[in-house]
């Protein structure tokens, strides 16, 4: 086995072993960046010169009997995380040349479990996207087929563990951005509780809704990375104060677990080799001594023209910021202050960015707002209790996470209802702020990954990592990995 193929947990064994050192990995793993990035765009930012001062710290802390849990672990980071004084950019042009002069809470928390930030990952613009290429820095290639795209908004990421260019990463999902390129890369994609993971320092997309996660090959590695950044934080105001418990320790067999499947989760257009994956996973599941429980969320047809009207309201009021004062880039040629005001905003933003921004905006107008904006946040509440009456006769829900597998590129930039419609599964739990984690449960013919999701209650990720982490060890698909 190549260093670079090993799950954070084997790493952490090799270290303790003394198979393996902090500095041999990074230059195996900078080898590969260095040979597979030009054609993947994984990352936007690596600086080397970072990466091999955090390497030499872990070196000295390695072996002693207070290194830190994630010492000389490699991690990558979607480029929403500030990282003090490492440029930043959201994928967006508005934010060119912006160097943080802070970290945000979860990057402060990697580093100091040990962790070594390889690089900055790439996105979509403002996490707006389901595919990576709204990016201003191009768009991000599937490892599994390069003329496909690896999901988004965070497919830099997956891209990067699924192609062993990180042995795990950090993403934001607001509507799917962790989970739905997790699905298409073959990786395990956790979307923890909102407020269970500070915010502070993630670039604001729809302040209600983001909530980063972590991005990994395994779903014990899941729960080690959510053990690290999960947790209070005073400077996010939305950020709960619960106990973070020891998730790698709590994940064993749930005996007699009921496993909800909703109806409404397998619909008309749904790919058909998607829907036997997910089928078969239920098989699974029963044979491993789950119950099987057909449960219903009736509003879920609702939930897309929800999110859109929300995450778009929120994003219009979020980005005003971006003036061509504050942050990054500014047009020389407004004739005054609103002109250059309008300019910065009219080239520094990106197609994508500007539809949610025009759509936000006239979904908060005087005279629409509670046509549009109060109608959502009511279909919101229904969205809600649906999952708390099914919650009553289960304890996780079995979903697809994708409706298809990784589609090729450029065939869905023209068509955003089409885009929109990738994230119909993922976008429920956002709305009521659960925890989902999707992890790999099959292949098409073609040899693309296909995810299903595992949806719990609110802060029970331990149940939710348990029963993902029963199906894993009873399957091999997270051990396949792609030939490049
Ligand atoms: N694809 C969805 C959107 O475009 C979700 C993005 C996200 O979760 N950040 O808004």
């Amino acid at each position: 086995m190549k260093l670079y193929e090993a799950s954070i947990k084997e790493l952490k064994e090799l270290y303790k072993r003394g198979e393996a050192s902090p500095g041999q990995v990074v230059d195996e793993l900078l080898q590969r960046i260095d040979r597979l990035n030009p054609e993947l765009n994984a990352f936007i930012t690596v600086d080397r010169d970072k990466v091999y001062d955090q390497t030499r710290q872990a070196e000295g802390m390695l072996g002693k009997r207070d290194a830190p849990p994630l010492c000389g672990i490699p991690i990558a980071v979607k480029d929403i995380f500030t990282t003090s004084g490492m440029r930043t950019t959201c994928a967006s042009k508005i934010l060119e040349g912006f160097v943080p002069p802070y970290d945000a809470t979860v990057i402060r928390k990697l580093k100091e479990a040990g962790a070594v930030i390889v690089g900055k990952t790439n996105m979509d613009e403002f996490a707006m996207g389901s595919s990576t290429e709204t990016s201003y820095f191009g768009p991000t290639r599937n490892p599994w087929a390069f003329d496909a795209v690896p999901g988004g908004s965070s497919g830099g990421s997956a891209s990067a563990v699924a192609a062993d260019m990180a042995f795990g990463a950090l993403g934001t999902d607001t509507g799917g951005s962790i989970r739905q390129p997790a699905a298409l890369c073959g990786i395990a994609g956790l979307k923890p509780t909102y407020g269970r993971v500070s915010r502070y320092g993630m670039i604001a997309f729809a302040s209600s809704l983001d909530q980063g996660g972590t991005m990994t090959r395994t779903v014990y590695d899941s729960a080690l990375l959510l053990e690290t950044i999960a947790g209070f934080d005073p400077l996010d105001s939305t950020s709960a104060d619960m106990p973070v418990e020891p998730f790698t320790q709590m994940l064993a067999h749930p005996k007699g677990v009921r496993i909800g499947v909703p109806g409404e989760y397998f619909v008309e257009g749904m790919d058909k080799e998607v829907q036997a994956s997910i089928e078969k996973a239920r098989d699974t599941m029963k044979g491993l001594g789950a119950r099987i429980v057909d449960i219903s969320l009736p509003h879920t047809k609702y939930a897309v023209a929800v999110y859109y009207i929300l995450a778009s309201s929120e994003a219009s009021s979020n980005l005003a910021r971006y003036d061509g004062v504050k942050y990054g880039y500014r047009s020389a040629s407004g004739a005054d202050l609103i002109g250059m005001y309008m300019d910065t905003r009219a080239k520094g933003f990106g197609r994508e960015v500007k539809r949610r921004i025009m759509l936000g905006t006239f979904a908060l107008s005087a005279g629409y707002y509670s046509e549009f904006y109060g109608k959502a946040q009511r279909a919101r509440r229904l969205i809600k209790q649906d999952f708390d009456d099914a919650f009553g006769q289960c304890d996780v829900i079995l979903a697809p996470t994708s409706p298809t597998p990784a589609f090729r590129l450029g065939s869905r930039l023209d068509d955003p209802l089409q885009m929109y419609l990738s994230d119909i599964f993922t976008i429920p739990l956002n709305l009521a702020g659960l925890p989902g984690i999707s992890i790999p449960c099959g292949f098409t013919k073609e040899g693309l990954p296909i995810g299903m999701q595992l949806i719990g209650r609110r802060f029970d990720e331990k149940t939710v990592l348990s029963v993902a982490n029963m199906y894993e060890q009873a399957t091999p698909w997270h051990e396949r990995t792609p030939a490049i």
